[in-house]
């Protein structure tokens, strides 16, 4: 059974951990160090022969272009993250179109790929903003990625179907992260921080059970943020947003080491059949 393997293009300062201690006027002033830490996946992934979606923001990709020229020629699909990390739940539908069509079309130019899947910010598709799926395919998406299926304090739509369907007949198709039920309760295993919090042999053996007990491929995603623990501290978030970013990242190296030779990984358009 082939998984789906996804990365997150973003930096360290612009996650929704950071949002209310880091301005996005301010970004600028942060050291950059998405680069490196691409490099480091990219290696990783190239030892083990894997190819992935890097699903890209468009704020890091006008700043480092030559990395997404880098990252597509190594074979890897180029998705979009949208423009500036907005989440789908603090945007009009208006300025959503205009979000998901201009992360497009620069992703496009610089990789020379059609895009054709994109991921919300913060898994922020949910109940209330179900007319993302119609701007999704009219601005030429094939595929989303962008609902959790369960309960989360900062996202999720719990009742939402667990594995890959059409919310409308328009064609497009949203995957969403990966969830496991145990003893009726959905967890999520899809990576992220739980990827960081689980023990790995009892992480391996939820992905196990998702191909082998539903029969179905399961997506990865993690940020290249997450293999830095040299990272600047961001010393002004509360105890609970430290908590969760900073948890062990020097683990995650060692782990994704054993996550790529343990199943076998792809990227999300081959996975899902998804370019005809
Ligand atoms: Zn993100």
């Amino acid at each position: 059974m082939r998984n789906a393997f996804s990365v997150d293009v973003e930096d360290y300062f612009q996650v929704l951990a950071f949002e209310s201690v880091i301005h996005r006027r301010d970004w600028p002033a942060y050291e950059l160090r998405v680069r490196r830490n691409v490099d480091l996946v990219l290696e990783l992934m190239e030892s083990n022969g894997i190819h992935g979606t890097f699903f890209i923001l468009a704020w890091i990709a006008e700043r480092e272009p030559q990395m997404v020229r880098q990252i597509a020629d190594a074979g890897h699909e180029i998705a979009s993250h949208g423009c500036m990390h907005d989440r789908v739940t603090t945007l009009t539908p208006a300025q959503f179109a205009q979000d998901i069509r201009h992360s497009k079309s620069l992703l496009e130019d610089l990789s020379g790929q059609q895009v054709i899947g994109y991921r919300a910010p913060s898994y922020s598709i949910n109940h209330t903003n179900q007319w993302a799926f119609p701007e999704l395919r009219e601005a030429g998406y094939l595929y989303s990625s962008s609902i959790f299926p369960g309960r989360h304090d900062l996202y999720g739509m719990p009742g939402a179907p667990r594995f890959p369907y059409r919310p409308l007949d328009d064609g497009l198709l949203e995957i969403p992260i990966t969830t496991v039920e145990v003893a009726g309760r959905r967890l999520s295993c899809g990576g992220g921080g739980f990827f960081r919090l689980w023990p790995y042999p009892l992480y391996r053996r939820l992905l196990e059970r998702v191909n082998a007990h539903d029969g179905r491929p399961a997506i990865f995603y993690m940020h290249p943020w997450e293999v830095d623990p040299e990272q600047p501290r961001i010393s002004e978030a509360s105890l609970r947003s430290r908590f969760r970013h900073y948890l062990n990242l020097k683990q995650v190296v060692p782990r994704l080491q054993r996550l790529l030779t343990d199943f076998s990984w792809d990227r999300m358009d081959r996975v899902f059949g998804l370019r005809g």
